[in-house]
C-alpha cells in the first residue's frame, strides 16, 4: 500500500514559487528522505502534507485519507517533529508524555504504560522525573520524537531529526527511527541537509532543489548515474604536477593552485599501479595519493551544480 502520494503539489508565496509541481509515492513501511539545501522547499513539503498548510494545486493522499478533503483522518494517522522541538521546558519528561496522552485523549493506564515504555526506548527512564529543561540538546530531540509517538502514528514526518545533534545522538535517533520502520511498520518521510543520513537511513531519496525533485532513486541507483571515481595526486611543486600533467595528458585534469592532478580511476590494484609505474618511469614524485569514490556529495553537486548541503559530520 502506498503511505504517501503526491502528484503535481504546487505551492506559491506571492510571486516565489517554493514548490513547482512535486511527485512522490512512498510505500508503506518505508523511509524516504528529502534532500535539499536551505530553502529548497522540504519544510514546505511536510507542512503541507501533513495538513499544516494549504497547497495550491495537487492530488495529495496520506495514509489512505485525502490531504484536502479529509484533514482529521490524515491527523488521526500522522506524528510530525519538526526542526524546533515541543517540549515544555517546565515539565518533566513523562509529563510531557503524558500530556500528549491526554491530548490523544487515552485512557489514563494506557498512557502510563506507552509513557513508560517510550522512556525506556529512548533511553531516558533515569531522567523521566526531571524537567525537560536541563535536558542536553540530543535528550530534547529523543522526548520530541518519543511526544510524536504517544499518538502511535502510521506515517511520521520528521522535519530534520538531526540537525544540531552530535554524532552519538544522531546514531540514536537513526537506530529509534529504524527500529520504528522495522518494528512497528512505520512509514517515515524524513528531511535532512545530511547526505550521509539520507544514505544511511533511506530507503529512497529525491533531491529537492529550488522546488523541484530533480532526482529520485536509491542511494546506490544516485551513486550509479555518477562517472567512476578518480585517483588524487599532490605534488611538491609546480614543475613535478607539471610533467605528471604531461604524462596523463588528455586524461588528468590538472589543479595548478592546489598542486594537485586528478586522473580518473576505479581505485583497483592494476589501475593505481599503472598510474604509480608511469610516475616512477618519468622520475615524477607524488608527495600523497588519495583514491576517491563517488558518493552523494558528487550526485549532489553534478545535480545542482553546488556542492553537498552540508558536509557530513558522522563517519
Ligand atoms: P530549511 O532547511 O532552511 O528549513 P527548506 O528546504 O525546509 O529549508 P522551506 O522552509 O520549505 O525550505 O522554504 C522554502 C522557501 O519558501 C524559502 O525560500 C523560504 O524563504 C520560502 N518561504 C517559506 N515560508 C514562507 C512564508 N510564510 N512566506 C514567504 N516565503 C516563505
Amino acid at each position: 500500500m502506498t503511505a504517501i502520494q503526491a502528484t503535481g503539489l504546487r505551492k506559491s508565496y506571492g510571486e516565489k514559487t517554493v514548490l513547482d509541481g512535486i511527485d512522490l509515492h512512498i510505500p508503506e513501511g518505508t523511509v524516504f528522505a528529502l534532500l535539499g539545501a536551505n530553502g529548497a522547499g522540504k519544510t514546505t513539503t511536510v507542512q503541507i502534507l501533513s495538513t499544516l498548510l494549504p497547497a495550491d494545486a495537487g492530488a495529495l493522499r496520506v495514509a489512505g485519507h485525502d490531504v484536502a478533503h479529509d484533514p482529521d483522518g490524515v491527523r488521526a494517522a500522522i506524528g510530525v517533529t519538526g526542526q524546533f522541538a515541543a517540549v515544555d521546558n517546565l515539565l518533566t519528561a513523562e509529563e510531557n508524555l503524558l500530556l500528549m496522552a491526554d491530548l490523544h485523549r487515552l485512557p489514563r493506564r494506557e498512557g502510563r504504560r506507552r509513557a513508560t515504555g517510550l522512556l525506556h526506548r529512548f533511553e531516558l527512564a533515569e531522567a523521566a522525573g526531571k524537567p525537560a529543561g536541563a535536558f542536553s540538546g540530543g535528550m530534547r530531540r529523543k522526548l520530541d520524537l518519543a511526544m510524536t509517538l504517544m499518538g502511535d502514528p502510521r506515517v511520521l514526518f520528521l522535519d530534520e531529526p538531526t540537525t544540531g545533534l552530535d554524532p552519538r545522538s544522531r546514531r540514536t535517533v537513526w537506530d529509534i527511527v529504524r527500529g520504528l520502520v522495522a518494528d512497528d511498520g512505520v512509514t517515515v518521510l524524513l528531511t535532512t541537509q545530511y547526505l550521509e543520513e539520507a544514505d544511511r537511513l533511506a530507503d529512497r531519496i529525491a533531491v529537492l532543489d529550488h522546488g523541484r525533485i530533480v532526482a529520485e532513486g536509491t542511494a546506490g541507483e544516485l551513486k550509479g548515474r555518477m562517472p567512476g571515481g578518480h585517483i588524487r595526486l599532490r605534488f611538491g611543486d609546480p614543475g613535478q604536477l607539471a610533467c605528471a600533467a604531461a604524462l596523463f595528458d588528455g586524461i588528468g585534469s590538472p589543479d595548478t593552485e592546489a598542486l594537485t592532478l586528478r586522473i580518473p580511476g576505479d581505485g583497483t590494484v592494476p589501475t593505481l599501479r599503472a598510474v604509480l609505474d608511469a610516475l616512477e618511469g618519468a622520475s615524477v614524485e607524488a608527495q600523497t595519493l588519495t583514491l576517491h569514490t563517488p558518493d552523494l556529495d558528487d550526485v549532489f553537486l553534478a545535480l545542482t551544480g553546488r556542492s553537498g548541503p552540508q558536509a557530513a559530520g558522522v563517519r
